[in-house]
Order: structure tokens, then sequence, then C-alpha cells
């Protein structure tokens, strides 16, 4: 892999997550260059005069630009947030058809200038466009990342931090399967303070309800947000910001990301939810969590859910 100098970025749809995405970048310093692609360019525009406004606040300087396809030959990561949003009532899923073909025209015109970084997919269905992203880029599955369930185990950590009355960094707990409506919660293994779960289960039979319904908020999410407000940008722009950082920062923390699959879980050449290790590379390595018996039997479901959406577009890889 070419090594790409500074760590400049190049966001592609400057929607209301793109953009949240964009303050969020800006104010955390994270990164040298942020330059930013859209379709609508007196919109982009404003976007990023008002964005630079800001910078003289934050902890270090970002150059805000309006970015052309160029601007992706020496970047460390292009940031995929174009795309039609889901529309009240509508499922991710739903959305696939106008996407993949967005899909198609961006991470074409990104390769057609030697693009030698990582991509990082939030566009919605997001497992399917990550398998889309990689397809149709030709590189290697560790440099597409896609932001999977970052969001919605963010939203649970947030939801059982609050029954605990603990921050939601002291609890480890995944979702994981698609972004959507079929993913699942892995309470085998979730901690709230270093206490597993699964004993506070064990001791109080009642808490296994509770907990459903607060995977079920967690899961629905979307839909009251966008009901609310028209879409969803604040926690999806934070956790894409938090994946930047595991990049650009070589962390090697783990995340829940859309990651490929290659055997883990019993899945082959699918994209889905998943803990992986994040660093300067893109995903180091899938994290396989030890999953009870119910808990893979969703997980199967979900990710055949997903195959069967993919296979409608992509023949499999092998
Ligand atoms: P939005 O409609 O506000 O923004 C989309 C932007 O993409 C617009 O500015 C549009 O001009 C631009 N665009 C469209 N086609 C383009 C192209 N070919 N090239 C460049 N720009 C293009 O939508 P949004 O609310 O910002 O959502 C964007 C995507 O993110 C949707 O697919 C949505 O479902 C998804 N999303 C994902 C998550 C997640 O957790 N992964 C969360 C929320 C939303």
């Amino acid at each position: 892999m070419k090594t790409t100098v500074g760590n400049k970025v190049v966001l592609i749809g400057a929607g209301d997550v793109g953009v949240a995405y964009a303050y969020a970048l800006v104010n955390q310093g994270t990164v040298d260059h942020l330059a930013i692609i859209d379709i609508d360019e007196k919109k982009l525009r404003g976007n990023v005069m008002d964005l630079n406004h800001g910078v003289v606040w934050a902890g270090s300087r970002t150059r805000v630009t309006e970015g052309t396809y160029a601007d992706c030959e020496d970047a460390a990561i292009v940031v995929l947030c174009a795309g039609a949003a889901q529309q009240p009532g509508e499922t991710r899923l739903q959305l696939v058809d106008k996407n993949v073909a967005i899909t198609r025209s961006v991470v074409g015109q990104v390769m057609a200038v030697g693009f030698d970084g990582i991509f990082l997919v939030a566009a919605n269905p997001v497992d399917v466009l990550s398998y889309a992203t990689w397809r149709f880029s030709g590189i290697d599955h560790h440099r597409v990342i896609g932001s999977g369930t970052v969001l919605d185990s963010a939203r649970f950590r947030y939801m059982l931090g609050e029954l605990y009355e603990v921050a939601p960094s002291s609890i480890h707990a995944y979702i994981i399967g698609e972004h959507g409506d079929t993913e699942l919660p892995v309470l085998s293994s979730a901690t709230i303070a270093g206490v597993p779960l699964r004993r506070m289960l064990e001791k109080d039979p009642e808490l296994e309800g509770r907990l459903e319904q607060i995977f079920e908020e967690t899961r629905d999410a979307a839909y009251r947000i966008i009901d609310a407000k028209g879409s969803t940008s604040y926690g999806i722009g934070m956790g894409l910001a938090r994946i930047t950082r595991a990049i650009v920062q070589n962390q090697d923390v783990a995340l829940p990301v859309s990651a490929y699959l290659d055997g883990q879980y019993g899945q082959e050449d699918i994209y889905t939810g998943t803990p992986a290790i994040i660093n300067r590379r893109g995903i180091r390595r899938v994290v396989e969590l030890e999953l009870s018996g119910h808990e893979m039997a969703r997980f199967t479901h979900s990710a055949d859910t997903l195959r069967g959406i993919r296979e409608r577009f992509f023949s499999p890889d092998r």
C-alpha cells in the first residue's frame, strides 16, 4: 500500500450526516485537511464557509475546502455520505437501488484518480453499500470500513447507562449484524462497569424483559428521530469522527463497524456489523465475539437477510 502523507479526509455528500461529521471532525481537530464534495454546489459552498468560521475556536487547525475528485489522490480516508436518506416509515434496505447506483458512480470517480487510502462508508443500507464499495473499488477489503453498528451500539450503551446510572464509556455492549431491522444485542458478553450483565440476569429474571425493551428502543430509534426531525445526524457524525480518529491515530481500537467476514461467525463474503480492530491500515482484524446459541441464530438470520439483498446486485466473490 502506498503511504499517504498527512491526515487528509475527503467527505463525499454534505447533507445532514456529512455536515454533522464535518462539524465533529473540525471540533476535534483530528485531521489537517477536510475536502468536501457534493453535487449541490451552492449548499456545499455555504457549509464550507460556515465550518471555516469556527476553526479558530477548535483545538487545532483544519483546512476545510470545497473539494473535487482530484483531492482523493492523496487522501488518507474517503468518507461516503452521499445518497438518498430514509423517508419517514422507509426501511434502510428500501434505499438500496438508488444508493447502489450513487455508490457505483462515486467510487468509480474516486478510484480513477489513484486513491490509495481507506473508504469509510456511512450511506444506507450501510452493510450492502460497504460491500458495493469494496467490489466497485477492487481494493483489499481491509481498506473498506462501514459505520455498521457503531451508532446502534452507542445508542444501546447510552440507554443502558441511563438504566444503571453509569457513564456509557463504562459500559461495554455491542449491537451486531445488519445496521437495521435484523440487528441484535450481544448480552452474553456485555459488562456494566466491569460486572457481566449475564450475572445480573441470573439474579434478576425480570431484567431480561427490560433489556429487550431497551434493545427495541435502540433498534427503532432512527424511525422515531426521522419522524421527529427528518433525519438522524449528530450520533452518526460523532461515530464517524470516532472511527476516523482510530484510523489517523493508528489506534488499534476495537469498534463496532461493518466489516468483511471471511469465515468469522460461520459467514463468508458479506459485510456486516461486528467489532473489529481499526488502525491506519483500516480493519486490522475482525473480533469474533463468543455468542450464545440464541444470539448466533439471530446473527445468522441477519446475515442471510443481507446476503439476499446483496445477491440482487453481486454474484458471490468466489
Ligand atoms: P441528505 O439528503 O441530507 O444528504 C445527502 C447528500 O448527498 C446531499 O447533500 C446530496 O446533494 C448528496 N449527494 C447525492 N448524490 C450525490 C453524488 N452523486 N455525489 C455527491 N453528493 C451527492 O441525507 P443524510 O441525512 O445526510 O443521509 C445520507 C446517507 O447517510 C443516507 O443514505 C442515510 O440513510 C445515511 N445514514 C446513515 C447512518 C448510519 O448509521 N450509517 C445514519 C444516518 C443516515
